[in-house]
């Protein structure tokens, strides 16, 4: 419990600090959270496989990619408006494990007319369902970061979140960890639905995505349940 306090604590100095004099992520010298020099570096995902949100070579004017094209996911589409590299890798590291949860309502903050833009293509979900921690990890961490980008984007969209709807029940190795094989059996069978969803159509939340391998594994677990399209929004997309 202790632990959870230092980090909020963390969080909420960190959070004063910037209302009183906050600088660049990336350069710490300018004022704003992300500067416009800093902004002009990162990389949005603008090309992407309508499917799994891959980034696809500018050039080429096809929509899926080839792993999808492959194996169809059990997902509908997949929106991801950052490559998870640069100044955004670096908030993303610090938002999830330093303690600085409230750089995801900020990163949302300023770039919403970019990631509303996108998020017109789940206009007709009906709710938001977050990919959830395990209790361990939750108890580690003090939040879960995914739950947390669903609170705003639910804020933003005006559409409801589910936080409860979903557990994880198997304690993974961080995916992260992993290659790609790996990652799908090592999430197999990880999460179970938590109550009944009386809802058709759902916007899962992730934080980052990187083989489709969690999410996917949270649809097949959804679908079961009776939900008919599953929607993912992450904020970055890591290229594997
Ligand atoms: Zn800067
Ligand atoms: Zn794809």
């Amino acid at each position: 419990m202790n632990h959870f306090l230092s980090k909020i604590k963390g969080g909420l100095s960190g959070f004063f600090s910037f209302i009183a004099d906050e600088r660049c992520l990336g350069c710490g010298r300018e004022s704003g959270f992300i500067c416009k020099n800093c902004y002009s570096k990162i990389t949005f995902n603008k090309n992407f496989c309508c499917y799994c949100a891959y980034p696809l070579p500018d050039s080429i004017e096809k929509s899926i990619c080839g792993s999808c094209l492959n194996s169809k996911p059990l997902f509908s589409k997949t929106v991801a408006p950052f490559i998870y590299e640069g100044i955004v890798r670096e908030i993303l590291l610090s938002a999830k494990f330093s303690g600085n949860y409230y750089y995801y309502e900020r990163l949302i903050n300023q770039f919403w007319d970019e990631f509303e833009n996108l998020l017109k293509a789940f206009f007709d979900a009906e709710v938001i369902v977050p990919v959830p921690l395990s209790r361990k990890r939750l108890i580690e961490r003090g939040y879960n970061q995914a739950g947390l980008i669903a609170k705003y984007l639910s804020k933003k969209l005006n559409k409801p979140v589910i936080l409860s709807a979903l557990s994880k029940t198997i304690e993974t190795k961080p995916q992260s960890q992993l290659g790609e094989r790996e990652r799908h059996s090592n999430i197999k069978n990880a999460f179970c639905l938590k109550k009944t969803i009386n809802f058709s159509k759902i916007i899962i939340v992730d934080d980052i995505i990187t083989t489709s391998a969690t999410v996917s594994e949270v649809t097949k677990v959804l679908k079961k349940g009776g939900v008919n399209e599953v929607y993912i929004f992450s904020l970055c997309r890591a290229v594997f």
